[in-house]
């Protein structure tokens, strides 16, 4: 069998110079759904050579910048256009539900047309030399040729964070999608095409991170590599990166705090603690996974929450009853067993779940909300990111009690506060160290804010006009419009 042509190399599909391949099955029922190439070292520096070619003659980044938005206003067009079409095949890949890939296709588009916008509103700024005679300006140019690498729980939403910025700025990239979720990936390149990106500027290659992800972190014409996964593989990048001092971006992972006091809408927290938990079988880098419930109410929280968690129904992406999917793979399953395991074995009380779903479930990657009690800090599942369906529950009596034990993690990536008193929320969410803190909700976030994380969750933004200048280096030009001589050296 000829390999198929999955690769998209300076404005054209291309299969695996090896003729290597790779089968792609839906998570819920293991069910094939197509084989697609995997590139090689060598396609990714062919897709590289065009990256670089494409960035250093232009025309992309030579374009005025608000034309450069007007392409990604077409693309966010096309999406919505195609947004079915698209949402299935994410759904497919990923295992998650329909519904909930159609309303990541708005984000989608939402995050083209913000950037989309963005792009030439800001031409700079004039700063004050101290002198009438001196013309002094700072100016945003594109980095270059950006290495985009993203992971496989929001494989479209998490490319478009990286590959819209990208474009409005003016680069050139290489996107790498996880190997296990590629095709809203591969369907977006001909929408670039169609809205008019030029040849060479994106690109795509396929494969696993060592072989064709590491290239990118390596490679001396890569500017810029931004990467969303996990903190391993981001210590990883920011090694290989360092040799060539690349610019790097790095969203990793978190341990979520949702912090919940006696005196919040009881009904409303309990709800948005299953959402902040559960939602997408908890495979959420901002996952409300520790859960810290004042002590006084923590008996009857618990009771509501395990009593929902309980009964939430798990099925396949295209089942109208199924209110959450499978974990993404046999592996991934295994480590949140694992993981759970280890937490029981630790201490920890499990109050509903730990276990793999029955009867139908069988033939996908399904694991049942669980909740694990009375854990304590230091623990393994209150410490490390366990990325499935899985909250644990911690207690505090005080304001500063509640603030120490949401900030007692490595990561800094998002977290909850739940009051009814605004100077209590307040106070609490500005001790917070994490990147997004959301009061009395959980998991809204918006393309116009910056997202990313403090400590091991990285650094850098995403969205807001901060995830453009992640895209952006700034050029001082200073013009002296009265030459003369300086007199330093003296003419001798
Ligand atoms: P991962 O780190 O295993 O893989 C992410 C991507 O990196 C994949 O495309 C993979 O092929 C690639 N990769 C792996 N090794 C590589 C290497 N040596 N060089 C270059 N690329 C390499 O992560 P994952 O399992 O796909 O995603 C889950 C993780 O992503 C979780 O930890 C989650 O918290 C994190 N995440 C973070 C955010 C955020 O916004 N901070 C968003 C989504 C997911």
């Amino acid at each position: 069998m000829t390999a198929p042509a999955s690769l998209f190399i300076d404005g054209a599909w291309a299969p695996s110079s090896t003729g290597e391949t790779r089968e792609v099955r839906c998570p819920a029922d293991g069910e094939l759904i197509d084989t697609v190439s995997e590139a090689s070292p060598e396609d990714v520096h062919r897709a590289i050579a065009a990256a670089r070619a494409s960035f250093d003659t232009g025309p992309w980044r030579y374009l005025p910048a608000a034309e450069r938005g007007d392409v990604l206003l077409r693309t966010a067009a096309i999406l919505r256009e195609r947004s079915d079409e698209f949402a299935t095949a994410e759904s497919k890949d990923t295992g998650k539900r329909f519904v909930e890939s159609k309303i990541g296709m708005e984000d989608i588009a939402s995050c083209f047309t913000y950037f989309g916008k963005l792009a030439g509103q800001d031409a700079g700024r004039m700063v004050d030399a101290g002198s009438p005679d001196v013309v002094s300006r700072i100016i945003y140019e594109p980095v270059g040729v950006c290495g985009l690498i993203a992971p496989w729980n929001y494989p479209l939403l998490q490319a478009s964070w990286k590959v819209a910025p990208a474009l409005a700025a003016g680069n050139s990239f290489i996107l790498k999608p996880s190997e296990l979720t590629p095709h809203t990936s591969m369907l977006l390149m001909d929408v670039l095409t169609e809205a008019g990106v030029p040849a060479g500027v994106a690109n795509l290659v396929l494969g696993a991170g060592a072989v064709a992800g590491a290239p990118l972190s390596e490679h001396r014409d890569i500017d810029m590599v931004s990467f969303t996964g996990g903190l391993v593989t981001g210590r990883r990048i920011a090694a290989s990166a360092a040799p060539t001092v690349k610019k790097i971006a790095l969203e990793l992972g978190g341990k979520n705090p949702n912090v919940i006091f006696a005196d919040a809408d009881f009904d409303a927290a309990v709800d948005n603690a299953l959402n902040g938990g559960f939602v997408d079988s908890g495979q959420v880098c901002s996952a409300g996974a520790r859960i810290i419930v004042e002590e006084s109410i923590h008996d009857k929280f618990v009771d509501a929450l395990v009593e929902r968690a309980r009964n939430i129904k798990l099925g396949g992406p295209f089942d109208d009853t199924a209110e959450s999917g499978p974990l993404i793979s046999a592996e991934h399953r295994d480590k949140v067993t694992e993981y759970v395991r280890k937490g029981i074995a630790e201490g920890a009380e499990l109050r509903c779940g730990g276990a793999w779903g029955e009867g139908e479930l069988k033939n996908g990657y399904y694991y049942l909300p669980t909740v694990l009690d009375n854990v304590r800090r230091g623990m393994s599942v209150v410490v490390d990111e366990g990325f499935g369906p899985i909250v644990t529950v911690e207690t505090f009596r005080s304001e500063d009690e509640a603030v120490e034990t949401a900030n007692d993690t490595d990561y800094g990536l998002a977290g909850a506060v739940w009051t009814q008193d605004a100077g209590k929320s307040q106070r609490v969410a500005q001790r917070l160290r994490h990147g997004t803190i959301w009061i009395n909700d959980y998991h809204p976030y918006l393309p116009q804010a910056e997202w990313g994380g403090f400590g091991h969750s990285g650094f850098g933004r995403e969205l807001g006009q901060m995830g453009l200048g992640e895209y952006q280096e700034a050029k001082h030009i200073y013009h002296n419009l009265r030459p003369a001589v300086t007199g330093w050296f003296p003419a001798k």
